[in-house]
């Protein structure tokens, strides 16, 4: 067992140290702000989605090794989802983090699980899940993305803030 916290320690610095999918995006279709006030983190999740499908994810910001991984796992996560998918997976990701109710049926984690460990920490907990609800509220600026609307209305400038 401790070698997988090992490993899965590993894993989270590999992403915190080389975050993937960092950076703008250009020809974003929507984008929301996150700001967690308890760690300092913030961060900025950018999505391409068109048809409904999660084209392309970046994301930007400054925080600890935990927020920075989990952003970066989860523009991985949910790149070539459809959004009803991608909303599964943070289901189901609260869920492993937070107990409750998993998605129905569950969504397969893959590397997120990675994170399951943040559970012990519950302040962390909140660093682990900004990324995703950050990337909730970019998800409500571009609807289902079911229509194509157009791509410049990118207006979800309320910040999310994990309280
Ligand atoms: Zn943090």
């Amino acid at each position: 067992m401790s070698d997988l916290r090992e490993l899965y320690q590993q894993v989270i610095l590999d992403h915190y140290r080389s975050p993937r999918n960092c950076g703008a995006l250009d020809d974003a279709t929507s984008h929301a702000d996150g700001h967690n006030p308890l760690c300092g983190d913030r961060v900025r999740v950018q999505l391409r989605v068109s048809a409904g499908t999660i084209e392309a994810a970046r994301f930007e910001g400054a925080g600890c090794a935990i927020s920075t991984a989990s952003a970066s796992l989860m523009t991985e996560a949910v790149k070539g989802k459809t959004v009803a998918e991608a909303r599964a997976i943070f289901a189901s990701f609260r869920s492993l983090l937070m107990g409750g109710e998993p998605a129905e049926p569950p969504a397969s984690l893959g590397k997120l699980e990675v994170l399951g460990g943040v559970r012990e920490f519950p302040v962390r907990v909140k660093c682990a899940t900004l990324a995703w609800h950050t990337l909730e509220a970019a998800l409500g600026a571009s609807g289902d993305g079911a229509s194509a609307s157009a791509p410049d209305t990118t207006a979800n400038s309320a910040p999310v803030t994990t309280e």
